[in-house]
């Protein structure tokens, strides 16, 4: 697995799978940019083109950059067309073990064995998606952060059966990206759910138990450590309800109760009160 990564394929090409297709093609990699909806490839595309228009008229990108990285780009929506003779897969499809352990299935036969395969999940064990493949040694976890073209951090998941040479071209793939890597065991949370989920979920107690308002609970964050947003506004930017699902979800596998989902979460779930999607969660979102 000693191998130089020069083509990558995206699959998937939502939130996270084009800008991982962005930051790649940016970073000189040939890519291709796979989804199993037109529609969706065509955003996209879209979504990039624009990105990198911002980058030019902020002067941040050059204009010969970013003509060389859509030249590296292709759009597809046929698999093998995307799979075919890439170094790097990296899976970004909706968050369910069984569609993309189907995926991996169909990438395995068009790879060729040497072919690392990663996923973009936030909380699937690797291990188990790893699991009903041939070579799951080439398997690790690629966990981008959203907006991925600005978001510095990739966590690089390695399951039991990841070889290190794989996780060694991980690092040195996100590395060449411009991203800082860090490399973690599969774990449920990995590391940046797990500590982040646990402050949001003690904020909404202190919440709870009038400790402070929320404005006030997020100050504690902003203005006391630096943190750039405070806990309770980050969860209405994430979701309520994506929050209340990671909380249960590590609560099963961690058991701690330190992970047990307030009250207060699951009644403003229930109401619909789901963050900024919904104009309102922890806090009221107007014209935002
Ligand atoms: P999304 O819904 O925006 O995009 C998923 C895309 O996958 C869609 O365009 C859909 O058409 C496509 N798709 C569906 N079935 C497919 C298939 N069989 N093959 C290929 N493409 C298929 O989702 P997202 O937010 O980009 O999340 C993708 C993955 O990244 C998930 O595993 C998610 O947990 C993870 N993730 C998301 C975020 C985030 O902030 N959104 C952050 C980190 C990781």
């Amino acid at each position: 697995m000693d191998k130089q990564i020069s083509r990558v394929a995206v699959l998937g090409a939502g939130t996270m799978g084009h800008g991982i297709a962005q930051v790649a093609a940016s970073s000189g990699y040939e890519t291709r940019l796979y989804d199993i909806d037109e529609a969706a490839v065509e955003r996209g595309a879209a979504r990039i083109r624009n990105n990198l228009d911002k980058g030019v008229s902020l002067g941040k990108v050059t204009e010969e950059a970013q003509a060389e990285a859509l030249a590296r780009l292709t759009f597809t929506t046929e698999l093998e067309v995307a799979a075919h003779e890439a170094d790097l897969v990296v899976e970004a499809a909706p968050e369910s073990m069984e569609l993309k352990r189907g995926l991996f299935g169909t990438v395995e036969e068009v790879v060729t064995e040497d072919s690392i395969i990663a996923s973009n999940t936030s909380s699937l064990s690797i291990g188990d998606l790893s699991s009903l493949l041939q070579h799951p040694k080439r398997f690790i976890g690629l966990h981008f952060f959203n907006p991925v073209h600005i978001m510095a951090l990739v966590e690089i998941v390695w399951g039991p059966a990841t070889a290190p040479e794989t996780r060694e071209a991980a690092v040195a793939f996100a590395k060449s990206l411009g991203k800082q890597p860090i490399v973690v065991k599969d774990s449920p949370g990995f590391a940046s759910s797990r500590l982040g989920i646990i402050l949001g979920l003690e904020a909404m107690r202190m919440l709870e138990e009038g400790v402070a308002s929320a404005e006030d609970i997020d100050a504690a964050m902003t203005l006391g450590y630096r943190h750039p947003m405070g806990p309770l506004r980050l969860t209405d930017l994430v979701g309520l309800d994506v929050r209340l699902e990671i909380a249960d979800y590590l609560h099963g596998t961690l058991g701690s109760e330190a992970f047990a989902a307030p009250a207060i979460l699951r009644r403003l779930v229930a109401e619909g009160k789901l963050g900024k999607k919904t104009g309102e969660g922890f806090h009221i979102w107007e014209d935002e």
